[in-house]
């Protein structure tokens, strides 16, 4: 699944952009994956400037 590492996130909004079904919500200081509807197409992943969004497994998330 994917996860963010908000230490390293600022928020800028491009994982945003690339994510298709429209899965990860950008609030102020603040983001989150639906993943209900996360299709791990790992967009977020590589459009990522940050390194911030990363492919974990279940016992990894952060
Ligand atoms: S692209 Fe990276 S740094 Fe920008 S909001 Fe998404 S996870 Fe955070
Ligand atoms: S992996 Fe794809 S579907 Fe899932 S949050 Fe990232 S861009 Fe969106």
């Amino acid at each position: 699944m994917i996860a963010v590492d908000r230490e390293l996130c600022d928020f800028c909004g491009t994982c945003v952009a690339v994510c298709q079904p429209d899965a990860i919500f950008l609030a102020e200081r603040d983001i989150r994956i639906d993943l209900e509807k996360c299709t791990d197409c790992e967009n977020c992943v590589i459009a990522c400037p940050l390194g911030a969004m990363r492919e974990v497994s279940d016992e990894d998330r952060f």
